[in-house]
């Protein structure tokens, strides 16, 4: 049988850094410093300026940078929370584990993101925040969904974990709302060697009741005086130095995940198998590489005979799973319906000309049958 192509291999993402990892962990061990300290104050500082931001809190995971923000906001019990159905499960979650109830807002059906009118169509008079999601690495159009906002009151926060450098108008992701929160598990765009995560803002005073919350509620330089009860939800110095290393190759990742993008979007420009669209005024950085079709599983198994590797993200929408269907409002029919047509391709940095042929023939071949 031919070679599979996989859906993803960090393999070669970590061949790049391991040197400098080595080199780095050494230092960590001889120090013998393992939690916080500088190796992870140098990663913060780099990825804030990296996102645009004055300030970056790491944490030890994207769940936590959510739930810390909505905490650090004191948005709890009573509040309502917009976010879109189309998400990874972990946005929804953080709102419930801050104690907030979640609204699900439906999504554009051309870029599977949150608009100002899905947005509006969810808001009650107890909205006090809005989770924009920008899913498979696609900033959502921040314009008037962020006038929007504004206007209501709502605190605008961006869950950018799969959107590591992504631009809108020019914007890095994260640094447009008032927080952005980002996961650094090993699958990301930028990944750890483990769990990781960061909130970045330019808003000292939430950075700092961020970092508070972290850290078991101490006050800033003491150890023995708690403020607020926090968590520990601290990062680790052994995945900083990861991410400080992987950080330097970011955006050549990004641009040959963007590379791949294209040719799949060419492949696939006269359908019946479809790429999510792109928004007017984003830069993609295509964490996910995800085409519609009406026949979602017949294509998966055609693709799998032909040894190409496949996923969907995520097969059911947040409002309908079933801890979460308690807080729907009502049907989100873009949702629930691009839940069924979704498959995620291969897409990873080094993914190789000859795989992405591969993958744009199976394709082809699979869904002749289709019809137009
Ligand atoms: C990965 C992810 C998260 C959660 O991050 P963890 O580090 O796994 O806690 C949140 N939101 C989205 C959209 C994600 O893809």
């Amino acid at each position: 049988m031919e070679e599979q192509v996989p859906f993803v291999d960090l393999n070669a993402m970590t061949a790049e850094v391991r040197p400098q990892i080595r080199a780095a962990w050494d230092g960590l061990l001889d120090a013998g410093q393992f939690v916080g300290g500088p190796v992870v104050e140098e990663f913060e500082g780099a990825w804030a300026r990296y996102c645009g931001t004055t300030r970056a809190v790491g944490l030890a995971n994207g769940t936590d940078a959510l739930q810390l923000t909505l905490r650090a906001l004191d948005i709890g019990p009573g509040d309502e929370v917009v976010l879109p159905a189309a998400t990874f499960v972990a946005t929804a979650e953080a709102v419930v584990l801050a104690g907030a109830t979640p609204r699900f807002a439906d999504v554009s059906p051309d870029t599977l993101l949150m608009t100002a009118e899905t947005l509006e169509a969810a808001v009650t008079p107890r909205t006090r925040a809005v989770i924009v999601v920008h899913l498979y690495g696609q900033m959502a159009d921040l314009g008037r969904l962020g006038r929007f906002a504004d206007g209501a009151g709502l605190a605008l926060i961006e869950d950018a974990a799969q959107a590591h450098g992504a631009t809108w108008l020019g914007r890095r992701a994260g640094s447009v709302g008032r927080a952005g929160c980002f996961s650094f598990y090993p699958g990301k765009n930028l990944g750890a060697f483990g769990d990781a995560g960061a909130v970045v803002t330019s808003d000292d005073v939430l950075a700092d009741r961020i970092a508070c919350l972290r850290d078991h509620g101490r006050a800033p330089g003491s150890h023995v005086d708690h403020v607020a009860i926090g968590t520990n939800s601290r990062l680790d110095a052994t995945q900083a130095a990861v991410l400080s290393a992987k950080l330097t190759r970011l955006d050549d990742w990004n641009t040959a995940r963007r590379v791949a993008a294209t040719r799949y979007r060419e492949a696939f420009e006269y359908g019946p198998v479809r790429m999510v669209e792109e928004a007017p005024d984003a830069r993609g950085v295509y964490h996910l590489a995800v085409v519609r079709v009406p026949d979602r599983d017949r294509l998966r198994d055609k693709l799998a005979a032909a040894g190409v590797q496949t996923g969907v993200h995520y097969p059911v929408p947040c409002h309908e799973l079933e801890p979460y269907r308690r807080y729907a409002t009502g049907p989100l029919p873009v949702a629930e319906r691009a839940a069924r047509e979704i498959v995620s391709l291969p897409m990873f940095p080094h993914i190789t000309e000859d795989q992405v042929t591969r993958v744009c023939k199976a394709v082809r071949e699979a869904s002749g049958g289709f019809g137009e």
